[in-house]
């Protein structure tokens, strides 16, 4: 996700890993789509429940989309609510990661583009995934290129790994690590300490290279 996410954890600004989202994409439970009207703007917002959220979260992508997530035993009045208290904080992020966004990567999509290239990019990951599946000998179950608005690459709870034909844009190392991201989580299918550990066993500046990321 280009600029990242910008994260409210009941009031800690997180920075989230911006490579993919593995890990909590499959546990999404339930999703509705609410709208709010705070300092005299309408804004729009998804409400997800989560099984495995522990805490209230907001969480505004770079196209400005507002998402809460709740954990199971709160309710869409605590979403409300939660936006309410927090009101300054989502219409400056909102604005914020718009402006972030229009200049981004991600933000060109070009079809034409994506097509022609589509072969080209799967050479270029191909040929890295071989190297790197040398080193740490996992399995996958798939590899597809994909034109994503939002994400460099995935990786499917079956071992089935898609990647953003814009890796062939970055400079060479980022795409290693794009590559090395999404093969750790064959092992290891979340952002914990074990799973970066993973990563920094062919990628160690992998710190540097993620902030880079978070500001093409
Ligand atoms: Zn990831």
């Amino acid at each position: 996700m280009q600029g990242g996410f910008a994260t409210l954890w009941n009031e800690k600004i997180v920075r989230r890993c911006i490579t993919c989202i593995s890990g909590s994409f499959k546990k999404i439970t339930m999703t509705i789509k609410k709208r709010i009207s705070i300092e005299n703007r309408k804004i729009e917002y998804t409400v997800r429940k989560h099984r495995r959220a522990k805490r209230l979260k907001i969480t505004i992508s770079c196209d400005g989309n507002c998402m809460v997530t709740l954990p199971w035993r709160m309710s869409v009045w605590d979403a409300e609510k939660f936006i309410k208290e927090n009101s300054k904080w989502v219409l400056d992020k909102i604005k914020a990661m718009k402006k972030i966004g229009n200049r981004s990567i991600f933000s060109r999509h070009d079809r034409d583009e994506y097509l022609k290239l589509k072969d080209y990019a799967k050479d270029f990951v191909m040929k890295k995934l071989e190297k790197y599946f040398r080193f740490y000998g996992f399995e996958h179950k798939g590899v597809a290129i994909r034109n994503q608005r939002t994400r460099w690459g995935s990786c499917s709870s079956n071992g089935k790994l898609s990647f953003n034909y814009k890796v062939l844009f970055l400079p060479e190392r980022h795409a290693d690590y794009i590559i090395v991201h999404e093969i750790c989580h064959l092992r290891e299918f979340n952002h914990s300490k074990r799973f970066w550990n993973l990563v920094a066993k062919t990628i160690p500046e992998y710190e540097k290279i993620v902030e880079q990321l978070r500001k093409l």
